[in-house]
């Protein structure tokens, strides 16, 4: 099977749009979450995902925020003005799609998904080797794949010597999988790593194979959409830079 696996929309349609087309045919969607906060367009981006056959989606910690399931004033001023916004126009059937997601880690074969990490699905950050290591201990699959930090990244860690090796990973070049791996795919729609091109992997089943990818988009056009909501200035800069 070949699979796409993204993560971190963040209410940006445009980039969403070249992540699919890039993507092609497949056999099945996994999404780690976070398809509001930030950007402006979170109707068309749940839209999208409701109509994506075959498809594994959880909840991050933006959506469950925008479902009220957590208190907005546990998101800088920034991300706050973002989800007030999206907790406004949101429809209520696109509302209603969101609640169903679930919120803890999911196992599909022989991988384990979560949007932070498989210890704290929604907050913890796995950035480093340190975070990486604890939380090895946490799924009994070959590998997990992570959102969340928006960092197209992998954490291996060594049997030999238990230590854990983290890496970017780079576009187009597969990696062979093999116990036991920490993947993250990057961010569709607010990559953080200086490349602002959107992110996401396709994980080959059968191959054992997972491949990184970053595809262009109009990003000019989504700013000017970030303005016209009045959202705020640094939402519409950041994705312009990649940070
Ligand atoms: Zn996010």
């Amino acid at each position: 099977m070949r699979i796409l696996v993204m993560s971190d929309l963040h209410a940006n349609y445009t980039a969403l749009q070249a992540v699919l087309k890039d993507a092609g045919e497949v056999d099945e969607t996994w999404c780690l979450g976070d398809l509001v906060g930030y950007g402006p367009d979170p109707n068309a981006v749940v839209e999208e995902i409701r109509e994506i056959k075959n498809l594994t989606c959880l909840m991050g910690n933006h959506d469950v925020a925008v479902v009220g399931r957590m208190s907005l004033e546990t998101f800088n001023g920034d991300a706050k003005r973002s989800l007030t916004y999206h907790e406004k126009v949101l429809t209520a059937s696109n509302m209603d799609f969101i609640k169903s997601l679930p919120s803890k880690v999911k196992v599909r074969g022989e991988a384990t998904m979560a949007h932070g990490s498989p210890r704290d699905p929604l907050w913890e950050y796995i950035l480093n080797s340190t975070t990486a290591s604890l939380n090895f201990d946490y799924f009994d699959t070959p590998w997990c794949f992570v959102g969340h930090s928006h960092i197209q990244s992998s954490f291996t860690l060594k049997d030999e010597t238990g230590r854990v090796v983290v890496e970017q990973t780079k576009p187009d070049v597969a990696l062979e999988l093999h116990p036991k791996l920490i993947l993250n795919p990057g961010s569709v729609g607010q990559p953080r790593d200086r490349d602002p091109r959107a992110a996401y992997a396709i994980y080959d089943t059968e191959a054992r194979t997972w491949t990184p990818r970053r595809v262009m988009y109009n990003i000019a056009e989504v700013q000017e959409r970030i303005r016209a909501a009045g959202l705020p200035e640094k939402h519409a800069v950041r994705i312009g830079e990649g940070w």
